[in-house]
């Protein structure tokens, strides 16, 4: 007999997006629901993300006068995970992704705005240049009331809450962060005004707490408990000690992924993730717990790939910080090379995919031949754009590797220097002709987007000559902003096992479950998206379980 110490009907674990649209759901059909959240605030790593969420065929489409049908959704959409995401489970996202927004719209504060960022593949059939991603308008964050300050902040300084993703665009800070506008941004402070996934966050959290949604902060779960093949609760830890919960329709895992667990990232990634970006968190917990009753881990060598920076002594939650490197590849003048200075990649492509040539394997068959690389740019770079922690025009910390010759540079990095005068010239030869012939890079809509579109459209938005010294270096890392393999579900997020039979009562979304794209990244929110709208699924199921268990 165990003697629990708290009964309820859904128990969710974790509290980033799709755990907290879960929770929504699940008392919405009439269950009692807990949320057990292991630091001591809300939201996870959607709270500090971007809060953008991919929604094909969403009703804001339209405003920004693009149209989208279910059959364009679905070709691109299984181009993307290339046969390796069931088919039901894609087709249940692109079904359900649009409700989802809708409901939580309807039913609690969160208003959505279309974003104009293109998929991350335009050049693929069915993809479209904007308008599948949402995201959150500016949120009150004073509407909280006492938990106000319990929603996760951003370490990033200029990746501020104050702006919307759409925002930060339209301002240009992406390409200099010194373009935010400081009083506005001063101005949206004292009023508590919040976007992006700390936006998204707060709004679900509000919702939670308007339907007196139990959140237990400081809360670990660790084990399953199951009776006759059933699982029926959780324990967790709780000031130390044990605190067990049961849960008469289920439990829903949504606590994240494996980044922060140097061990299942060794047994399972294909390239190892040193520079995790999101919160220090997420150990592989819930997917410990569902193998541990029998759960089927699939797509466990992948993750959503963001190569990453550092400054030394940087650090977040007691750990080291790790940036993510979006303009230093995305804008003009500057190339990524590996220790043999050569190219290897379009720079501007998707993080996700560009990233796996940081784990192309030497000719020789061991070690990774473009791990370590490096950004190289020149002083038109640092006069124009954001260069990690620096603006233009701010001072050279100490931390800068620069010198007057691309062979001095070479030096102090390691590099090959033959290699990269040669590199760098057949470069400068692209630019000159507009057309990078070795990896079109600013050939796609994407690429283009995420550059200094100030000198577009076209490739000039990536493009740049590297010829004014001084000559600046940073490392890149290879990071994640969290991995994506997971227990296998069903399109209801009921966790299978190798049989692909359902686990009674178990369930996992997010980065718990395994990702619906496969090694892909369809677009913008393309990790928060099918989080949210599998959280969506699984609450509404888990209420029904709840009341037949009753
Ligand atoms: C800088 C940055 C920007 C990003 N921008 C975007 C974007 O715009 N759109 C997008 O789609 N993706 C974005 N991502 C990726 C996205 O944020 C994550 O993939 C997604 O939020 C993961 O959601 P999750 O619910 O699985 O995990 P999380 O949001 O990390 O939530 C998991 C929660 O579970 C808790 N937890 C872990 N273990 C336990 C346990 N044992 N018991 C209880 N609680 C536990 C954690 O503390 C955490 O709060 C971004 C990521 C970063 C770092």
């Amino acid at each position: 007999m165990t003697n629990w110490n708290l009964e309820t009907d859904v128990l969710i674990v974790g509290s980033g997006g799709g755990a907290l649209t879960a929770a929504i759901l699940a008392h919405d059909h009439g269950a009692n629901t807990v949320v057990v959240e292991r630091s001591s605030l809300v939201g996870g790593t959607t709270a500090v993300s971007g809060g953008a969420l991919w929604t094909p065929m969403n009703t804001h489409m339209k405003d920004l006068g693009i149209s989208d049908s279910r059959e364009e959704a679905l070709e691109y959409c299984l181009k993307i995970t290339e046969g390796r995401a069931a088919d039901t489970l894609v087709e249940a996202y692109i079904d359900t992704a649009h409700i989802m927004a809708d409901y939580l719209e309807a039913k609690t504060p969160l208003v959505f705005s279309a974003m104009t960022m293109p998929d991350y593949h335009p050049q693929e059939k069915g993809a479209k240049t904007g308008g599948r991603c949402l995201e959150s308008n500016l949120y009150d964050i004073n509407e909280l009331g006492e938990w106000k300050g319990k929603v996760r902040p951003n370490a990033i300084p200029f990746m501020n809450h104050q702006t919307t993703e759409e925002q930060y665009s339209t301002y240009k800070m992406m390409v200099n962060a010194a373009n935010m506008p400081a009083d506005l941004v001063m101005e949206r402070m004292d009023k508590g005004l919040t976007g992006r996934g700390h936006a998204l966050i707060a709004g679900l959290l509000k919702a939670c707490l308007d339907r007196n949604i139990t959140i237990l902060l400081e809360t670990r779960a660790l084990d399953l408990i199951s009776e006759d093949g059933r699982v029926i609760g959780v324990r967790t830890q709780k000031e130390g000690k044990d605190y067990l919960v049961k849960a008469l329709g289920g439990v829903i895992l949504g606590c994240g992924g494996f980044e922060w667990n140097e061990k299942l990232k060794n047994k399972y990634l294909q390239g190892v993730i040193t520079h995790p970006h999101s919160p220090p968190f997420n150990e592989g917990d819930g997917i410990i717990m569902a193998a541990e009753v029998g759960a089927d881990l699939i797509n466990m060598h992948e993750a959503w790939w963001m190569p990453a920076l550092e400054v030394s002594g940087d650090e977040y939650e007691g750990r080291p910080y790790s940036y993510v490197c979006v303009t230093e590849r995305s804008c003009p003048h500057n190339i990524i090379v590996n220790r043999r200075g050569r190219r290897f990649v379009n720079e501007s492509a998707s993080y996700n995919e560009m990233m796996k040539a940081f784990f192309f394997v030497n000719e020789n068959g061991t070690g990774y031949r473009n791990l370590p690389c490096w950004q190289i740019c020149d002083s038109q770079y640092r006069e124009s754009y954001t260069f990690l922690t620096i603006c233009p025009g701010d001072p050279d910390p100490e931390w800068i590797i620069k010198d007057n010759t691309l062979e001095g540079l070479s030096k102090k990095i390691g590099v090959d220097a033959d290699g990269l005068v040669e590199t760098v010239k057949r470069f400068n030869g692209f630019v000159q002709d507009g057309k990078d012939q070795d990896f079109e890079r600013g050939t796609y809509a994407y690429d283009q987007y995420m550059g200094d579109m100030d000198r577009g459209p076209g490739p000039a938005a990536n493009l740049g000559s590297i010829t004014k010294p001084p000559f600046y270096a940073l490392q890149i890392y290879a990071g994640a902003i969290g991995t994506k393999g997971g227990a296998r579900t069903d399109k209801d997020a009921q966790v299978l096992n190798v049989r692909g039979k359902a686990i009674a009562g178990l369930y996992a979304i997010g980065n718990t479950m395994a990702g619906v794209s496969g090694p892909g990244y369809y677009g913008p929110g393309g990790s928060i998206g099918p989080g949210m709208t599998f959280g969506y699924r699984a609450g509404i199921h888990a209420a029904g379980e709840a009341k037949k268990q009753r």
